[in-house]
């Protein structure tokens, strides 16, 4: 039962149904349009963070089965979809994107299962988005003489695209969709930890009866992605995760002709100007920071405060954190569910530890947490100075880093006092603000009165540390297209 806190009522609890999920003991690989067994035998479990219970058997890949991955993915190039009419490709996109809504429960409760994330989260937004993302780009499919007039964009060829564990389908149909629509094939790895909403994705991809090798997925640790990207069959990278990894990836193409996209890390500032709509803005950080847990890259983990409203801030933050449910991903009551691995957790818990170690004041709620599983209370911070590693290393979990400031050009200098890049917030009532800010914010993203709003036509992505290239809109056509 979901665990209420003491000032509101209990509510029952509402469990979505997962009697409709069927999950395979174990899975193979997807490779040239089949579900195969690895040419090694190593499997490892892919477990409920909720529970710590195992969902499914998930394979290792070998470097013999990258190798089979990336020449399935040539051949699918070479022999249909290099081939195929434009108009043609855009209609599997589109039949994928009807067959992702239609099985959407089933995903939505896989998603939350094998990550942890609240139900409420998978349905509403990474299915909806997942599904957007491939009728958006099946739109374009037919029409990039358009997107790019007289400029002949042509496809690359095979993409290595490698993916993290906080958005599992979301981020594979924000890689998958705009790379099929430019006339490019694919291997995916998904993250270790949430494979199991891709390896599914593999099925409806049968189902769309997209011809072979078109799409392929190899699951497997980090040195499946490494053999995947450094694999001298593929034209191009496109790489979703942290900056370290990031970093070493762009190491090992430097000299290549291959092209790459890397998304990474981020820290965005979430700023509050005293002219703000106060409690809309309180709302708006409760889902900066601890949406899906704090495990998102564009996070609002730096809370700057106009000091005039500070007290009354950081006091509804407090009224509201305590307001929070934790507890059964599963529960639609739930607002936050469990943390992906131990792992994530303990660096979360170390970083908590560091904050109270540099000085700053913790707060967290009371509320218990279940005995199982990998749980977090949301967790905030004050008394953060700017030299704090809580201030300006990535967590990656619920935990809020808040500072005031008194004028716009200071808070302006502390928001870009940051090696990352990738989004902010700015809450204000002056639309003069929001574009002097938006103009100067040093970020890919910057949500003016809203935060982690999200939509295909809009392009993502970072500079400094947090990457480079953007996906969505017009912009994520381009990383997958030579254009002249
Ligand atoms: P990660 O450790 O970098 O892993 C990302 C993916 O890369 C996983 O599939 C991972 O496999 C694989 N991988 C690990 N080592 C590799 C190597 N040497 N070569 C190639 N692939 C390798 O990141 P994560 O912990 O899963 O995800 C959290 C990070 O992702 C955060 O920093 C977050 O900010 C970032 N992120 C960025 C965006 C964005 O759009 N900018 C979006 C979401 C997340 P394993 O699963 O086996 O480790
Ligand atoms: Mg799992």
């Amino acid at each position: 039962m979901n665990q209420s806190p003491e000032n509101q009522w209990p509510l029952s609890p509402a469990l979505e149904s997962q009697d409709h999920l069927q999950l395979e003991k174990s899975y193979g690989l997807f490779i040239d349009g089949e579900f195969v067994s690895s040419t090694g035998s190593k499997k490892y479990a892919s477990i409920n963070p909720a529970t710590e219970q195992r969902l499914s058997r998930i394979t290792e890949s070998t470097p013999q089965d990258v190798d089979v991955a990336v020449r399935a993915a040539r051949k699918g190039y070479d022999r249909h979809w290099s081939r195929m009419k434009p108009s043609e490709r855009g209609k599997y996109l589109f039949r994928i994107a009807r067959l992702i809504q239609e099985r959407s429960r089933e995903l939505a409760v896989l998603e939350t299962l094998d990550g942890g994330k609240p139900i409420r989260e998978s349905r509403d937004v990474d299915l909806p988005l997942a599904a957007a993302h491939f009728f958006y780009y099946a739109g374009w499919a037919d029409k990039l003489d358009y997107a790019f007039p007289n400029r002949r964009p042509r496809p690359l060829g095979v993409a290595a695209q490698v993916i993290p564990w906080n958005f599992p389908l979301l981020m594979a149909a924000w890689k998958i969709a705009p790379a099929l629509a430019t006339g490019n094939t694919v291997v995916l790895k998904p993250a270790e930890t949430t494979s199991l909403t891709a390896l599914r994705l593999g099925e409806i991809l049968q189902q769309a009866e997209l011809p072979p090798g078109v799409v392929n997925i190899i699951t497997g640790h980090g040195n499946v992605g490494k053999a995947l990207v450094e694999h001298p069959g593929v034209d191009k990278v496109a790489f979703t995760g942290s900056t370290e990894v990031g970093k070493t990836i762009q190491a090992s193409l430097a000299g290549t002709r291959k092209r790459s996209t890397l998304e990474l890390g981020g820290k965005a500032a979430n700023i509050i100007f005293a002219d703000a709509s106060i409690d809309q803005a309180v709302e708006g950080v409760i889902n900066g920071i601890y949406f899906n847990q704090g495990q998102v890259c564009c996070a609002g983990s730096r809370l700057f405060v106009e000091e005039s409203v500070a007290q009354q801030v950081i006091e509804k933050i407090k009224d509201r954190v305590q307001s929070l449910i934790i507890g059964n991903p599963l529960d639609k009551n739930t607002d936050l569910g469990a943390i992906n691995s131990r792992q994530q957790l303990n660096t979360i818990q170390e970083y908590i530890d560091v904050g109270l170690a540099e000085g700053a004041i913790r707060y967290q709620p009371e509320a218990p947490l279940p005995d199982e599983g990998f749980w977090c209370r949301p967790t905030l911070f004050t008394q953060v100075s700017q030299a704090s590693r809580i201030a300006r290393e990535e967590i990656f979990g619920p935990v809020l880093a808040i500072q005031t400031f008194r004028t716009v050009a200071e808070v302006i200098q502390k928001a870009n006092n940051t090696p990352y890049g990738l989004s902010a917030g700015v809450w204000t009532n002056k639309g003069s603000k929001i574009f002097n800010l938006s103009s100067q914010l040093r970020a890919g993203v910057v949500w003016a009165n809203s935060y982690n709003q999200f939509d295909p036509t809009s392009p993502f992505g970072g500079y400094q540390e947090s990457g480079f290239g953007r996906e969505g809109g017009l912009h994520g056509l381009q990383a997958y297209l030579d254009i002249h």
